[in-house]
Formats: structure tokens, sequence, C-alpha cells
């Protein structure tokens, strides 16, 4: 290193000392309290008995900023100000995965985390069950994942989108033989999954391994529709503390139909629709983490408004929820929460796209949006393109009949309905931009 880079690593290095002593690390944290909030910070809950606490609200890093007209590369100036402005809140829970940003995300953690002290975060990956193929690959795609994200261990770690099919992967491939492996060696500090399925196979799951923690797809919608409230009850009489994905499912929530914003708005004129969601999601005793994918600094203002200073929902604004819950059903939106499973489609159908462009329509009612932006998809990529194959069906963690919704959206645009356009901003969502 000479002397100009000796300076620089210098500064660097003391600007970012505060954020150290913000983070709460294990060990580094006095307050014995369950759900403690320091001054201007997110609250924190304990993990189990152990001094660790978490931030109640986690980075998704699913959804970061992109490059406009590059697909899905992520934009690392405006995600550097966003994870810093996160930190400073105490917001150091930072989760990855193989696949999001079709694999830039974990070149993300190096990039822009790695400007940041390694123990200033908490950092959760996961393991790609869906891409092994053969019980080598395990280990190959955990040194890749180490390289990529250019640390030595992650503090929590998760086989990646468990359901029955992908246990069994698990259990042929001898994939949590290998990660308890890499738990003794200090590799892992907590090992967990990530679940998507019904509650029978998760009781399957939960006796291989004393597991340290679960995430699971939680949020007011799918209380009951996802089972989403038997896996908690589950989890929680198992001692197994909870991460919540999807509180929003893929913005949905955040966007709701002009009937349910209005029940939220008169009962809370100052909050915003998306937190009444992560209210929901936080106010659950065994939820250690929440996480969101924030893609803009107003996303992140308004979380961490949320939990700072956290207060748990009352029995009135539950019947709120309820109220804008049945007002929200009414719309015929599509259950996506734009996870991309589902992609490539063999024939390029580019179903999140459509899924979301659609549900935008029935949540707001503006046909024109709606047609000019979906005129603009190539041929290749519109719902009339779906050839039927059922390649996506297996890859959807919500269970949607997504040839046959592809089926219903064309039928509906070929005979546009006669009422005028109604117009209403989308104010969080991945294409948010393209409604400005
Ligand atoms: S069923 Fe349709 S959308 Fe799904 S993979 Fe096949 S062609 Fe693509
Ligand atoms: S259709 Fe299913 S797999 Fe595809 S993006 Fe939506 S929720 Fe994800």
């Amino acid at each position: 290193m000479d002397r100009r880079d000796f300076l620089k690593s210098a500064l660097v290095l003391a600007a970012l000392a505060p954020l150290t002593r913000l983070a709460g690390k294990e060990g580094a944290d006095g307050d014995k309290s369950s759900d403690l909030a320091k001054g201007g910070q997110v609250a924190r809950r304990r993990y189990k008995n152990t001094q660790l606490t978490l931030p109640l609200l986690g980075y998704g890093m699913m959804r970061l900023p992109r490059v406009k007209g590059r697909g899905q590369e992520i934009d690392l100036v405006e995600t550097e100000r966003l994870f810093r402005a996160a930190l400073e809140a105490g917001v150091n829970y930072f989760d990855t995965a193989y696949f999001y940003h079709g694999g830039l995300s974990e070149k993300c953690v190096a990039e822009v985390l790695g400007k940041f002290p390694r123990d200033s975060y908490y950092l959760a990956d996961k393991l790609p069950v869906r891409s092994l193929r053969r019980e080598e690959d395990v280990e190959r795609i955990w040194n890749e994942q180490l390289k990529k994200c250019n640390v030595e261990y992650f503090d929590f770690y998760l086989l990646h989108n468990l359901n029955r099919d992908r246990w069994e992967d698990v259990k042929r491939f001898k994939a949590l033989e290998f990660l308890k492996k890499m738990k003794a060696e200090g590799k892992i500090r907590h090992l967990g999954f990530s679940f998507h399925d019904g509650p029978n196979v998760l009781k399957e799951i939960i006796p291989a391994y004393p597991w340290d923690f679960a995430q699971i797809q939680l949020n007011y919608l799918d209380w009951t529709l996802y089972r989403s409230k038997e896996q908690y009850e589950i989890l929680t009489r198992l001692g197994i503390p909870v991460v919540v994905m999807e509180p929003l499912r893929g913005g949905a929530l955040a966007n709701l139909n002009d009937a349910a914003t209005r029940i939220f708005k008169a009962a809370a004129p100052e909050a915003s629709v998306a937190s009444w969601a992560f209210r929901y999601a936080g106010s659950l005793p065994n939820v250690i983490c929440v996480l969101s994918g924030m893609t803009k600094m107003e996303h992140l203002q308004d979380n961490i408004r949320t939990f700072t200073d956290f207060k748990p929902l009352t029995d009135q604004e539950r019947a709120t929820i309820e109220a804008a819950l049945a007002a929200y059903r009414s719309t015929g939106a599509i259950p996506c929460t734009a996870c991309r499973y589902c992609t490539p489609c063999p024939v390029g159908v580019d179903i999140p796209r459509i899924f979301g462009l659609y549900n935008h329509y029935k949540v707001t009612g503006n046909y024109m949006q709606f047609r000019m932006i979906y005129d603009k998809l190539t041929e290749d990529e519109r719902a009339s393109a779906c050839i039927g194959c059922g390649t996506c069906l297996k890859k959807c963690p919500q269970k949607i009949d997504i040839p046959a919704e592809l089926k219903k959206i064309d039928a509906e645009l070929k005979q546009p309905p006669r009422r005028a356009p109604r117009r209403r901003a989308l104010l969080w969502s991945p294409d948010a931009e393209e409604f400005a």
C-alpha cells in the first residue's frame, strides 16, 4: 500500500468508526430489554437469551436501485447512500442471495457493504438449493459465495426457498451435512432456512436440525391465504425465531386500491399504507427481523420512522387492517410477489412484468396506462406468447397458475373495458419509476 492509499484508508476508517459503535453487535450491547430503541435508531429484538440483538427492520438486497436500461445492474452509488443511511439508523442486517439481481446482489456485498467494517453489520446469504445437481455443487457454490461477497463468514446462512421437492434435494446432496461443518468451523454463525410450502412440509423439515432461525413469508394478506399463521405458530411453539420476508408482498400492500387506502388514511392520516404492513409483521413477538427490499431513500426513511419507537398494533388497528383487506381482495389482483423465480421462460414471456403491470391496472383502474406500457413489450415477452409448457409452474412459490392467468390477461387485452380510465400514482413498486 502506498502512502496515498494508506491515508485514504485511514480517512475511511475514521469516517466509519461511529457506525461500528452504532452497530449493536454481539457482546457490545448492554441493554437488556426485549424491544430496545436507542435515540433515533430502529427498535432491536434480542436473539433468544443471548447478548445478540437484531434490528427489527432488515435490508433485503433483492430490489436494490438499478441502473436505468441495464437490466439487473445495481446502481452502486445510490446503494451506498442507502446503506449508509440504514446503518446510521441501526439497520444493520443485510439479506442477500445467490439469485438476487441475477447474481449481482452478492457482488454488491463486496462492492458496497465491503466499504464498512465487517463487524458493523450482519450478513445473511442463502444456498440456492434449486441449482444443486450433484453433491460437489454445495461446496463449489459456497466457495463462490464467500468469494463474491469477499467475506470469511456469514452471520446468518439459509437453505434457500425450501419446499417438499427442494428438501429432498437437500437430503440427496447432503447439503445440511456440509453446512453443519461450516458452522462448526465458525464460517456460519446462525443456520436456518427460508420456506415456501405448507405447514406439513415445515413439520418434516424442523426435526432435521436444531435450526437457529427460519425465514417465512408473512403479511396480513398471507396470514390465512398462504397459511403464514400456522407456520408462525409452529416455529414459535418450537422456539425457532422468525425472520419475515415479503411483508409488503412484493410492494402490493403499499399500493392498495382506493377503497382500502381510504380506510387506512381515515384511521391514521399521517401513516403510510406500507407502515401498516410493517407494523403487522413487527407486532409478532417471535419475529426478530422484518426484511424490506428498499429501492428508494423515501422507502428507507418511511420504514425507519415506522420502526423507530416501534408501536405494536392495537386491537382497533387490527380491525382497521381487516376492513382494508376486505376492500383490497375485491380488486382481483394476482398474488405475484415479483420474486422472478419463474424466469426465464423458454419462449421469453416476461411473467413478473406482465403481472406487475396488470396488478397496477387492477388496483388503480387505469387501463390506458397499463396498455401504454404493455404495448412496449416485444411479441415474445407478451402474455399471448405463452405456449402453456408449464415450466414456470413448479418454480412459483406462490403456486400461481401462471399460464391460466396469462391467458386471462390476454383475453382482457383483446376486450378493453369501456369505462373511462382513472389516474392514481403508484407509490411503491420495483416499477414505480415507470408510473411517476
Ligand atoms: S407456461 Fe407459458 S409462461 Fe410458463 S414457461 Fe411455459 S411458455 Fe413461459
Ligand atoms: S409468478 Fe410466481 S415465481 Fe413468478 S414472479 Fe410472480 S410470484 Fe414469483
